[in-house]
């Protein structure tokens, strides 16, 4: 049972995201259900008209070239439709486009239920309507109540049919339990695919966030959910191609808090554990949104500063360390303050030396006293940046 609830509290959650994508799927496959529509209706056009009968054309041939000719025209009424508002500038609502597919329904619903009349008139028997119920069923709608509004509407056509020809067949009560068989047919169809599209769909709403998920859990960082390490090392070398391409240069920020083993030593771990997610709090919330802030391990970090030179960084730097200087960290009597080392990306230098660059910047800091940013200059091995 649990199972079953957890289902669906899931269908409840994705039916709106279902039927959105399904619509935009109907509509795209509309093209090959009204050709099919076109080209069955020419085959038996051509058969009313050509084969059966020498001389003047009986009634119910009349009947049928009317119906089929029909069809024919509304088909290629909708193919042209549908290309006209694919081809236009307009972006056109999918509201507009699911109505002008639900009129093409209804339309086609009516002249199959004018076949079936036709036929029951002639031969008493319900093709017409059979073709119109398991049509809806199988093609087209997603939607429990668009499915029974429209075919409930061929339902009551096929009543006012058969309304229609009492006066000259006799009615028997076969003819309504076919009809209402057929109808039934149809609403299982429905339900039975539409349980299936159902499950697809849930399948990979599954699958993409299970995968989401396995991805954002490898990149991050567990106490303080910055990226990690490993992730880091991919970004900074993406970056780095990046930049060798377009010849802009980046710049990386390294900081380590200061005298932390204390914090550790007066407070706890538990403390310390706290005044870490503090600080990649306020490192998060202090850089652009083009910037990332990674874990580089124990109480160190690294921001990556895409499309900045060391200048830029150095006054970033110097900002997030005022912060910090200013910050009240929970459970701290104390003041806490981070050192700072920069570097900045330029002609060949590889990772290692850019974070080399940035470490020796930190070092320095450190030694200087600690509370303070050191950026040692451009690190290119051959030349510094595009100037823009
Ligand atoms: P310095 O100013 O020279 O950087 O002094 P420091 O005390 O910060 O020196 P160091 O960088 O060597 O010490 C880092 C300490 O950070 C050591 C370790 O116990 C602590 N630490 C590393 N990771 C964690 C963590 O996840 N949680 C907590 N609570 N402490 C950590
Ligand atoms: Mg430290
Ligand atoms: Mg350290």
């Amino acid at each position: 049972m649990f199972f079953r609830t957890n289902k669906q509290s899931l269908r409840e959650e994705y039916l709106d995201k279902l039927l959105a994508d399904q619509n935009v799927h109907n509509y795209k496959h509309m093209n090959d259900v009204s050709l099919l529509m076109v080209f069955l209706s020419a085959l038996m056009l051509l058969q009313h008209v050509y084969f059966p009968q020498k001389g003047e054309l009986p009634e119910y041939a009349r009947s049928y070239i009317f119906i089929y000719g029909s069809l024919i025209v509304l088909g290629i009424v909708f193919i042209i439709s549908k290309a006209v508002i694919g081809r236009t500038k307009i972006r056109f609502p999918e509201i507009v486009k699911k109505r002008m597919m639900l009129l093409y329904l209804y339309l086609l619903s009516v002249f199959f239920v004018g076949l079936t009349y036709v036929d029951l008139h002639f031969t008493m028997d319900l093709s017409g309507f059979i073709i119109v119920i398991l049509f809806l069923s199988t093609m087209i709608w997603q939607g429990a109540l668009e499915f029974s509004l429209v075919s409930g509407f061929a339902l009551l056509m096929l009543y006012l049919s058969f309304q229609l020809i009492a006066p000259y067949k006799q009615m028997q009560f076969q003819h309504y339990v076919q009809g209402l068989v057929y109808y039934a047919l149809s609403m299982v169809l429905f339900r039975s695919l539409s349980g299936i599209r159902m499950e697809n769909f849930l399948n990979r709403i599954n699958l993409e966030g299970q995968y989401r998920m396995l991805e954002t859990e490898s990149a991050t960082d567990p106490l303080t959910g910055l990226y990690n390490r490993r992730y880091m090392k991919e970004e900074l070398q993406k970056e780095l191609s990046r930049s060798e391409r377009s010849g802009h240069c980046f710049s990386i920020v390294l900081l380590d808090m200061d005298h932390f083993k204390k914090i550790n030593d007066s407070y706890g771990h538990v403390t310390g554990d706290e005044v870490l997610r503090e600080l990649a709090r306020i490192l998060r919330e202090a850089v652009r949104l083009s910037d990332k802030v990674f874990r580089f391990g124990g109480e160190e970090f690294l921001i990556l500063l895409p499309d900045s030179k060391g200048e830029d960084a150095f006054t970033q730097a110097e900002r997030i360390r005022e912060k910090v200087e200013n910050f009240p960290f929970t459970g701290l009597r104390r003041k806490t303050t981070i050192s700072i080392g920069i570097a900045q990306s330029g002609e060949d230098c590889t990772l290692e030396y850019l974070i080399h660059q940035a470490d020796k910047g930190l070092y320095t800091a450190k030694k200087k006293g600690r509370n303070r940013v050191v950026w040692l200059g451009e690190t290119g091995v051959k030349g510094s940046c595009d100037e823009d």
